[in-house]
């Protein structure tokens, strides 16, 4: 079955965003209110039908940005936009922090999936 891809802002008091992969908005309401620490059930999501194919697979940075969805850098935490303000670098496939240099990466730690992605 395929699934679909939500993004998820402003969760509990913390400007934080979740990727939740889920067949539909009601699941993935459910995943999220499953998340530990998190006691609020109004959540503001968004459907993101780009990431879908991400369902099994890790998203490339550069791919999240470019949707519009911002990322924290995890050496300096800026947070990263697609703003024109060149707060990211893009080379090649990849995505680097405009303002360290460091290179970008989205952590499975904000991605809810059905079933975990195996370690590589
Ligand atoms: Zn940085």
């Amino acid at each position: 079955m395929k699934c679909k891809a939500y993004v998820c802002s402003d969760i509990c008091c913390y400007k934080r965003m979740y990727i939740v992969f889920a067949d539909n908005l009601k699941e993935a309401k459910i995943m999220l209110t499953r998340v530990k620490g998190c006691e609020t059930v109004d959540f503001d999501i968004s459907r993101e039908a780009q990431l879908d194919k991400y369902c099994n697979k890790p998203i490339p940075a550069q791919i999240l940005i470019r949707t519009g969805w911002f990322g924290i850098c995890p050496e300096c935490c800026n947070n990263v936009y697609i703003d024109g303000k060149s707060t990211a670098i893009y080379k090649g496939s990849k995505a680097y922090c405009g303002y360290c240099g460091e290179e970008l990466v989205v952590s499975e730690d904000i991605v809810l999936r059905k079933t975990p992605l195996k370690k590589l």
